[in-house]
């Protein structure tokens, strides 16, 4: 156990902005990509037998929280939603025929706020996924859902078109967070909804709450995890406010509120973590938590854990479409991602069916980095023996002066590091995107990659 003063200078010394790597490389190394690869992607698709997952992107928010930093849209504009849907089943269309009839593994409803479209909306989306897909019998179907903006038909609409997951935004419970944040969002109707959804047996429900907000403290930290443990969230995700207020201007409302200093941010998740840990969680990555029942524990107990753009997951990984505004795919070793923009996604779709701008193809270096990183921000561990089997080559050669850096967080007992291995300690678990990115041969400014949360 550390003491304060030690604590602090670890942070100092070793936490700083970096990826999340959700992807690896990170968007951020990506470059420009056009249609006619997307479309080759796809092609190759046809032929193959496996399962595939789905992202679609729904933009549109009642309102702008101010630390939002998704691809978010603040409209009531009817009509602008409808225009978008229309063109979105076009998109969808248009991959399923190029596609053919798969199986579904995954689908991801994103935002944005999912339930800013109707109901009916929803349905129709919903409809039109199954006329061209099919289940899978294990399917994760999960929809993000802002409470403030859900009613019980959005959740009856999910429920008939076949999803059976939430994830419930929240950020913060108190009132006073609220009101800076721009997202007032009563406790009775997040408990409302929580107790509605579990009447209409959703499998599971997440939620997100945030850390590092202008004016929170640990107690507000304390607060919210033991808020999210009386509800009974199956799943947890304590998020770090990321402040990018050139790249997204509401949040220069933030200046005028200190906002907390790396220590304080890391003093707030511990004290959520510590309340989660001391109840039935158990701790998933860096800052993802599932109750000891939840098949993510279990995965993450027998070895079997993935990740990929939508989170943590059980899943064997699948190519990824990705639909909708700003939406990424992943395909064998390349990454695409549409429009960011809705002028550009809307006269893409109405000119070609296809809003490629952007992607990346990997190199096999890349994919020997990926699985590296990928191992560490599973499962805390990389053997290179494992490695050598799956990417055929000797770990310690390969990566001679990524281990050599690595040497210093050993000092600090961040991980244990031999010639078998590479551990992370629990201690080292905080610094865990510090370490992978050791092995990330694209650094890059990292302000821009601090994810946020959605809905
Ligand atoms: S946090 Fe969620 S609800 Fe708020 S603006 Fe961003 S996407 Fe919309």
């Amino acid at each position: 156990m550390l003491n304060q003063k030690d604590e602090i200078a670890l942070v100092k010394r070793f936490l700083h902005p970096a990826p999340r790597y959700t992807s690896y490389p990170s968007v951020g190394a990506w470059g420009i990509m056009g249609a006619s690869h997307y479309e080759a992607a796809l092609n190759r698709l046809e032929s193959e037998a496996q399962a595939l997952s789905l992202y679609i992107h729904l933009p549109f928010c009642e309102r702008m929280c101010t630390f939002c930093a998704c691809t978010a849209i603040a409209n009531k504009n009817d009509t602008i939603v409808e225009h978008y849907l229309t063109l979105l089943l076009r998109e969808l269309e248009h991959v399923a025929q190029i596609t053919g009839r798969k199986r579904l593994l995954q689908i991801h409803l994103g935002g944005g706020t999912p339930t800013r479209l109707s109901p009916e909306q929803l349905e129709r989306l919903g409809r039109t996924i199954w006329k061209y897909f099919d289940p899978d019998p294990s399917i994760e179907a999960c929809a993000e859902i802002d409470p403030s903006a859900t009613t019980n038909e959005h959740l009856e609409a999910l429920k008939d078109i076949g999803f059976n997951r939430l994830s419930m935004g929240v950020q913060d419970f108190s009132p006073e967070i609220q009101e800076i944040i721009g997202r007032h969002q009563c406790l009775n109707k997040t408990e409302d909804l929580f107790s509605r959804a579990r009447h209409l047996d959703f499998k599971s429900i997440n939620i997100d709450i945030m850390y590092g907000l202008p004016a929170q403290t640990p107690e507000h930290l304390v607060h919210n995890a033991n808020k999210v443990k009386a509800l009974g969230a199956d799943r947890v995700a304590i998020f770090p406010y990321a402040h990018v207020p050139k790249l997204k201007p509401q949040q220069k409302s933030f200046e005028q509120y200190a906002l907390p200093s790396t220590y304080q941010r890391y003093e707030q998740f511990q004290s959520a973590r510590n309340i989660l840990q001391e109840s039935s969680y158990c701790q998933i990555g860096m800052d993802h938590f599932a109750l000891e029942t939840d098949e993510l524990s279990q995965a993450l107990t027998q070895g079997i854990l993935n990740r990929n753009f939508q989170g943590y997951t059980v899943l064997e990984p699948t190519a990824l479409i990705g639909l909708g505004l700003s939406a990424i795919s992943d395909i064998h070793g390349q990454y695409f991602q549409n429009a960011k923009r809705l002028g550009d996604y809307n006269k893409q779709i109405e000119e070609k069916n296809n809003a490629t701008q952007r992607g990346y193809s990997l190199t096999p270096d890349d994919l020997i980095r990926r699985e590296v990183i990928q191992r560490l921000m599973c499962h805390l561990d990389v053997s290179f023996e494992q490695l050598e089997q799956h990417q055929r080559v000797d770990a310690l050669q390969y990566f001679q002066q990524e281990l050599e850096e690595l040497k210093v967080f050993a000092q600090h007992n961040l991980i244990v590091l031999s010639e078998h291995s590479i551990k992370v300690s629990e201690l080292g678990r905080s610094f865990l995107m510090n370490i992978a990115k050791i092995f990330d041969a694209h650094a890059f400014p990292t302000s821009l990659m601090a994810g946020n949360g959605h809905a």
